[in-house]
């Protein structure tokens, strides 16, 4: 029997929806605590495609991508495939109409082996390798997004016809999120300094691009950071960033026609977290844009924005199978994954939720941290969760928001093989990704 086919035994009650944002819109719960994920049970693909794995709901990526298209039509909305890069995730947002956002040679021959049309794609990074420049220019990548005067120096010389390119600019504007992930402010590795004297600054930039006969300077570029929740931010960055642009045109005489926002759009890891504005956020970047332009005699920019954790995270869900249950002072649930496949809380503190699936269970709830199976402490998926009592060895849980930054910071620390990556849309599932085998893992390693 197909899944489609299991079905109508297995269907939705209708107020059984679970947290919206936090959970793909598409889940519910079924009979006997089942959990529906894109109309597949979510026990059956757990036993068809083993666990851990990542389950990726297809029509909420591409709800999501259109939801963007629909609040700003006349943006270019670039996929930061940073957060998620497999190539039928890429032809999703290509039919969705979405441009993209890459920062190596990786991502990039990921996008051409799909034929993501290059006039659509941008490279960034801080530090390209004369690799990613060389791939950025052999697929004819339509612009170069250049954080530094090395770099300048580098794509003027390995370029040849009129390369467009960005300056991205620090408009040091903070995102208030973490550390790790603040992108936006003086003192960190990223773009090019408005402040004056400084070497690496906007305009010793916007002079060594002017003097290279192959660079065409088109835009400015900015990104505050990743999970920002606060849409005054990006006003405030909006306004800082078209003051600049007068400022190049002032000092230079070139208007530059493109402004790029960067992404970092905030998404709902717990039910608690606040989600990210987009009406909000187009509101009052048009009134921001609209007003900075208007006062300075500035044409209005062509905008683009680069949403990655949005487009795919709250899409994802990874499934579990719990292999031990330690009950002391504190109740551990060991799983079968950890921070080999969501290294976010180790990495930024993350929280995450997670819930029993597969069986309904009337026990009392207790407080429980659910770790992975790694060798260190910090290997903690999710703390103090209220969790059935009567939880064990081989139940399952699902964490969900896993669709970003889960597959693509994953690694196979303590060599457990990566985790697949399966698609699911109206019911049918599909392996996108296949779990990294021992062959693989051994295939690198020449003795
Ligand atoms: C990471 C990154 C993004 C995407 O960030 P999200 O938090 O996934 O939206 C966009 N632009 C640049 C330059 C980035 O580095």
């Amino acid at each position: 029997m197909t899944l489609s086919e299991l079905l109508p035994s297995l269907g939705c009650e209708a107020a059984d929806h679970l947290e919206p944002g936090v959970w793909p819109r598409s889940t519910c719960l079924g009979r006997d605590g089942e959990l529906m994920f894109a109309g597949a049970p979510v026990s059956h693909l757990a036993a068809r495609f083993g666990t851990p794995a990542y389950l990726i709901d297809e029509a909420e990526v591409r709800a999501q991508a259109r939801a963007y298209r629909h609040a700003l039509p006349d943006a270019e909305v670039a996929f930061a495939s940073k957060a998620l890069c497999t190539r039928s995730v890429l032809r999703w947002v290509a039919e969705e109409g979405m441009s993209l956002d890459t920062c190596s040679a990786g991502e990039i021959a990921v996008a051409r082996s799909i034929g993501f049309p290059a006039e659509r794609i941008l490279l960034h990074g801080n530090a390209k390798t004369p690799e990613d420049l060389k791939a950025a220019l052999e697929y004819g990548v339509r612009r170069i997004v250049l954080d530094s005067l090395d770099e300048i120096e580098q794509l003027g010389a390995l370029a040849h016809h009129r390369q467009q390119v960005l300056i991205r600019v620090t408009p040091g504007v903070t995102g208030d999120t973490h550390a790790a992930i603040t992108t936006g402010t003086e003192g960190q590795k990223f773009g090019f300094s408005l402040v004056d004297g400084v070497r690496d600054n906007l305009d010793r930039a916007v002079a060594a691009v002017l003097t290279q006969p192959s660079l065409s300077l088109v835009g400015l570029h900015c990104h505050l950071g990743s999970q920002v929740t606060r849409v005054d931010r990006y006003e405030q960055a909006a306004r800082k960033m078209v003051e600049v642009l007068a400022h190049v045109r002032d000092t230079y005489g070139v208007t530059l026609r493109e402004l790029d926002l960067g992404g970092g759009h905030a998404v709902r890891y717990l039910p608690v977290d606040a989600g990210f504005d987009l009406d909000g956020y187009v509101r009052r970047l048009r009134v921001a844009l609209g007003y900075e332009c208007s006062s300075r005699g500035f044409p209005l920019p062509r905008l683009t924005i680069e949403p990655g954790r949005a487009i795919v995270g709250p899409a994802g869900i990874t499934v579990y199978r719990v292999c031990a249950v330690k009950r002391g002072s504190r109740t551990f649930v060991a799983v079968d994954g950890g921070m080999s496949d969501n290294a976010r809380p180790s990495l930024y503190g993350a929280k995450y939720t997670a819930r029993l699936v597969g069986r309904h269970s009337r026990a009392a709830r207790r407080p429980m941290t659910v770790v992975g199976r790694h060798c260190e402490s910090g290997d903690i998926l999710a703390d103090d969760l209220q969790l059935p009592d009567d939880l064990h060895v081989g139940d399952l849980l699902a964490v969900p928001c896993t669709g970003a930054y889960h597959h693509s910071l994953a690694s196979n620390y303590n060599l457990i093989g990566r985790p697949p990556l399966v698609g699911v849309r109206d019911g049918v599932a599909t392996l996108l990704v296949r779990r990294e085998t021992e062959e693989d893992l051994l295939a690198r390693d020449l003795g």
